[in-house]
C-alpha cells in the first residue's frame, strides 16, 4: 500500500517477526495491548494485480484469546489433577512420610513455582519445620522451632483458613529475619487432622504480589494430602506404640510371676524399659525402711559413673521418691536443680538433664523404686513415656514383692535362725555340689566336724540363753578364721560341719587346730562369772574315701570327732584309715 510493512508494524515487533517467518497460511501471535494479553490468529493474503504482481497484503487478525485461555486452563487443570493423583497414590501406598512429603513439595513446585516451601508441625504455641525445599541452608531450617505468635501463621491459625501475603517484609519484618529467607510473597495453608490444625504448608517467593487466589486453592488441595500422610504415619506410630506398650506390660507381668533372684529381676525390668528409653541410666532399687535407706540392686546400667550402691532417704532425687512414695518427672537441668534446692537435698551421681522415677508400692509400703535419667538431653522423656513408666513401676511392684518373698522363704529354708549359717539340709546340698566338682577338677576337699564339749552341763548350769550365746560366739569365731569359699553349717544342736574346698588333710588339720584354740579363748560374761567352752574336732579328706560320696566323708570325719571326744575333748583328731 506504498508503505514498508516494518513501518506499519513498528509498535508490535512480535507481530513483525511472525509476519515474515511464515509466508502464507495461518499463525498465532500473542500481543500485549495496554497490559492485556491477546492471542490473535493471523491469516494473510497476497494482493496482486492483473499481471500477478504483488501489490501488498491483506491481513486478518482473529481474536482467539478466550479460546486459548480455556485450552490452557484445561491443560493446567489436567496437570494439577494428575500431580495430585500422584501424591495421593504415594500417600496411600507408603507410610514413609519423608518420601511422601518430599514428593508433595516437589509436585507443588511444578504447578506453583516457588522459591521456598516447607511443612511445619504445630506443637502448642510453636511450630517445628520438618520438611523443606529451596532453602539455601536446609540444616538451619529443619527442626527450627518458630513461635506462632506474631507470624503469618498466627492469622491462618486464628481464621482457620489459608492466607496469602504479598509483601511479607513489610507485614512481618521480625518473623522474616528468623526464617532466613528473602520471601516477599507467602502462602500459609493450614493442614487439618479432623478439626484440629496439625501444621502448615508454607510456600514463599522472592517476588512481591506473586501468588494468586487460584494458587491458594491448589496449594490447599496438596495440603490436604500432606495432612493425610502425616495423620497416617501418626496413627501408625501410635498403633505401634500401643502394641509395644502392651508387649512390654505383658513381659513385666511375666517377669513378676517367674521365679528369679533380685538381680535377675532388676535386669529383666531394666531391659523392658530400654525398649522405649534407649539411653543408659535405668536403675531398680530396694527400700530398707528399718535403716531409712535404699540401695541399688544393680549398677550395670550406670557403670562408668561414680555411684555407690547404698544411700539414705536424704540422698538424691531417689531418696525423695522412696521416702515419700511419690513419682517424679523433671524435664530439664533447671527443674532438677530447683527441685533439689526446694527440698534441701543434694544430687547423687552424675547430674541429670532429664529425670523420672516412681516408687514400687505394695500394700501401702514402699518396697523400692525405679528411676531413669538422661545425662545428654532435656525433655528426653515425654508424658507418654512417663505414663508407661508409672504403669510398669506399679506392675513391677507386685513382681518385686513376689521376688522378695521368695528370696526370704528361700533364705529361711536354708538358714539356721540362731546362728545365721546354713542349716543341715542346705549344708549337705552345698557340700555335695562341692564334692562333685572335686571329681571333675581332681582337687581335694577336707571336712571338719566340730562338737561343743560338755554342752549339756553348760546349759544345765547357766541356762539355755547362755548356751545359745556360746553357740553364736562359736560360729562367729569359726567364720572369722575361714576363707570365703569355705562353707560352715549347723548340722546338729551343738554340732557344726565345715567343708574346705581345695584343702589338703594337713592344711585342714591346722585350720581345725586354730579354731579349737580360738574358741578356747572365748570368755562369756554371765553376771560377773566368766564362762569358757571348748570344742572337739574331727578332720577327714575326700582322698580318704573311695567312692567320694558325701555320706562317706561325713561318716569318717564323725569317726575322727568321736576319737577326739574319746581322747579327752578339746582336741583335734584326723581320720586314720
Ligand atoms: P559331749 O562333750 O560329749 O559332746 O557332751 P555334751 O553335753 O555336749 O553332749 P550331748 O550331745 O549329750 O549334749 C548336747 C546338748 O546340747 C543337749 C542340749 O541340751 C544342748 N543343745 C542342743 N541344741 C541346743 C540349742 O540350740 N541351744 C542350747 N542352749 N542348747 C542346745
Ligand atoms: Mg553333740
Ligand atoms: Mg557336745
Amino acid at each position: 500500500m506504498g508503505q514498508p510493512i516494518q513501518t506499519i508494524l513498528s509498535n508490535w515487533p512480535e507481530f513483525n517477526s511472525h509476519f515474515f517467518m511464515s509466508e502464507t497460511g495461518q499463525n498465532e501471535v500473542e500481543l500485549c495491548v495496554e497490559d492485556q494479553r491477546y492471542v490473535f490468529e493471523i491469516q494473510k493474503k497476497s494482493l496482486e494485480n492483473r499481471d500477478s504482481k504483488s501489490q501488498g497484503w491483506l491481513v486478518f487478525l482473529f481474536d482467539i484469546t478466550d479460546r486459548v485461555q480455556i485450552v490452557e486452563a484445561e491443560i493446567r487443570n489436567r496437570q494439577i489433577a494428575q500431580s495430585l493423583h500422584e501424591v495421593a497414590m504415594v500417600v496411600n501406598s507408603t507410610l514413609d512420610t519423608q518420601k511422601t512429603l518430599n514428593l508433595a513439595l516437589e509436585q507443588i513446585g511444578k504447578i506453583i513455582p516457588y522459591d521456598i516451601a516447607n511443612i511445619s508441625i504445630l506443637y502448642g504455641d510453636k511450630r517445628v519445620i520438618e520438611f523443606q525445599r529451596g532453602y539455601k541452608d536446609p540444616q538451619a531450617i529443619i527442626g527450627l522451632s518458630v513461635p506462632v505468635e506474631n507470624s503469618p501463621h498466627q492469622q491462618a491459625l486464628i481464621h482457620r483458613h489459608p492466607l496469602m501475603y504479598s509483601d511479607l517484609q513489610n507485614d512481618f519484618s521480625s518473623y522474616h529475619e528468623q526464617m532466613v529467607t528473602k520471601a516477599n510473597s507467602m502462602l500459609c495453608i493450614p493442614m487439618y487432622a479432623k478439626d484440629d490444625i496439625l501444621g502448615f504448608l508454607t510456600l514463599g517467593s522472592e517476588k512481591k504480589n506473586y501468588f494468586t487466589n487460584e494458587d491458594i486453592s491448589i496449594a490447599d488441595a496438596y495440603a490436604s494430602q500432606v495432612a493425610v500422610s502425616l495423620q497416617n504415619s501418626r496413627l501408625y506410630a501410635q498403633v505401634n506404640r500401643r502394641l509395644e506398650e502392651q508387649s512390654i506390660m505383658n513381659e513385666i507381668i511375666r517377669i513378676g510371676s517367674s521365679r528369679m533372684g533380685k538381680l535377675e529381676f532388676a535386669r529383666a525390668i531394666t531391659d523392658q524399659i530400654h525398649r522405649f528409653i534407649k539411653t543408659p541410666g535405668i536403675l531398680v532399687l530396694e527400700n530398707d525402711p528399718d535403716e531409712k535407706s535404699w540401695y541399688f540392686i544393680d549398677l550395670q546400667d550406670v557403670q562408668e559413673h561414680n555411684i555407690e550402691s547404698q544411700y539414705s532417704y536424704d540422698d538424691g532425687l531417689t531418696g525423695y521418691i522412696v521416702q515419700y512414695g511419690k513419682p517424679l518427672l523433671l524435664q530439664s537441668a533447671l527443674e532438677v536443680e530447683n527441685f533439689l534446692i526446694k527440698n534441701q537435698r543434694s544430687n547423687i551421681g552424675p547430674f541429670p538433664k532429664t529425670f523420672m522415677g516412681a516408687p514400687m508400692i505394695t500394700k501401702d509400703r514402699v518396697i523400692g523404686a525405679i528411676v531413669a535419667h538422661d545425662l545428654e538431653n532435656e525433655r528426653a522423656y515425654d508424658e507418654e513415656d512417663f505414663k508407661l513408666f508409672l504403669m510398669i513401676t506399679s506392675q513391677a511392684a507386685i513382681g518385686f514383692e513376689n521376688v522378695r518373698l521368695i528370696n526370704q522363704l528361700e533364705y529361711l529354708a536354708r538358714t539356721d535362725a540362731l546362728t545365721g549359717i546354713y542349716n543341715r539340709g542346705h549344708f549337705h546340698n552345698v557340700s555335695r555340689k562341692i564334692l562333685n566338682s572335686v571329681e571333675e577338677e581332681k582337687t581335694q576337699v577336707s571336712m571338719i566336724m566340730m562338737d561343743v564339749d560338755l554342752f549339756k552341763g553348760l546349759n544345765d548350769t547357766h541356762g539355755h540363753q547362755i548356751g545359745d550365746l556360746v553357740l553364736q560366739n562359736t560360729v562367729e569365731v569359726c567364720k572369722s578364721l575361714l576363707r570365703d569359699k569355705d562353707v560352715i553349717g549347723r548340722v546338729g544342736g551343738e554340732e557344726f560341719s565345715i567343708i574346705l574346698p581345695e584343702t589338703t588333710l594337713e592344711e585342714a588339720k591346722k585350720i581345725a587346730e586354730r579354731i579349737r584354740q580360738a574358741i578356747a579363748q572365748i570368755k562369756i560374761n554371765n553376771n560377773g562369772s566368766s564362762i569358757q567352752t571348748t570344742v572337739s574336732l574331727g578332720v577327714a579328706s575326700s582322698t580318704q574315701v573311695d567312692t567320694g560320696t558325701m555320706d562317706d566323708l561325713i561318716q569318717i570325719s564323725d569317726q575322727a570327732l568321736y576319737q577326739a571326744k574319746a581322747d579327752g575333748r578339746n582336741c583335734v583328731r584326723v581320720y586314720n584309715n
